[in-house]
């Protein structure tokens, strides 16, 4: 745990203190019992009772007045910048912490809270708060997700308030790797996702691996890989610009 909140560093104190509270408390118990058994039977000293009730009571008091300490704890309170609810710590957060109310993560750089972006929801055009760390974000009007391509340096300008919006998603690629053995009917499907003639298609098969197709919606990419991988081929799907084929002999 990177950077423990003022209610987590509490938490792990009372672990430690209940203990010692409970431990003395059982000792004054045995101390009062001794006290009691010294008034009715001789062969028992009243002072041995007398040091175990101290004792406990002294046992019992320093876990009560650590626990006390507790209050003087320091406080930071982290507005979060989603949903305005503060999360308390020891000391002004360094690191990125996960707001306790709303569970998005904050990033910090620099001591400083990075303001989040705005995007627009592809699926309903519901401007979001988006966490600048995000690799998706899950609209809250439409409960659609949407994907983000990797943060890039001068993602981050385009903040809250900026007056900017971006529209930063991630976008996929196909890739046709192998042809497998029913050739004919990928070559139906490739001329038909492709919208290209049979001869350039045929040209693409003698190719492979290929990226066929790019800049797609990960559920359009999904679909037409599905569609080749039923046709006995082997397709995968790669984020945009990230698909690298393996080296070839002789290259
Ligand atoms: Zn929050
Ligand atoms: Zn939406």
């Amino acid at each position: 745990m990177a950077q423990p909140t003022r209610a987590e560093v509490i938490e792990a104190e009372l672990q430690r203190i209940l203990p010692i509270v409970g431990k003395g408390l059982v000792v004054l118990v045995v101390g009062l019992f001794l006290l009691y058994l010294s008034t009715i039977a001789a062969w028992m000293p009243f002072f041995v009772g007398v040091i175990v009730t101290v004792a406990g009571i002294g046992i019992a008091g320093y876990g009560g007045w650590q626990y006390l300490q507790l209050n003087n704890l320091p406080s930071y309170r982290a507005l979060c910048p989603y949903c305005d609810q503060p999360t308390l710590f020891l000391a002004p957060p360094t690191e990125d912490y996960t707001c306790e109310h709303c569970h998005r993560v904050v990033a910090i750089e620099g001591g400083q809270v990075v303001p989040p972006l705005v995007l627009v929801c592809r699926h309903c055009g519901a401007p979001q708060k988006v966490s600048p760390r995000a690799k998706m974000f899950i609209c809250d009007n439409c409960n659609g997700q949407n994907d983000l391509k990797p943060a890039r340096p001068g993602v981050a300008a385009a903040t809250a308030g900026a007056g900017e919006e971006s529209f930063e998603y991630q976008t996929y690629d196909l890739v046709l790797v192998d042809a497998g053995h029913n050739t004919e009917e990928v070559l139906e499907i490739l001329c038909t996702i492709l919208a290209a003639p049979r001869d350039h298609c045929r040209g693409i098969l003698k190719e492979l691996p290929m990226v066929i197709l790019v800049d797609l919606p990960r559920r359009k990419a999904d679909s037409y890989r599905r569609m080749l991988r039923e046709a006995g081929a082997t397709a995968e799907v790669h984020p945009t610009g990230q698909y690298r084929p393996p080296a070839r002999q002789g290259m």
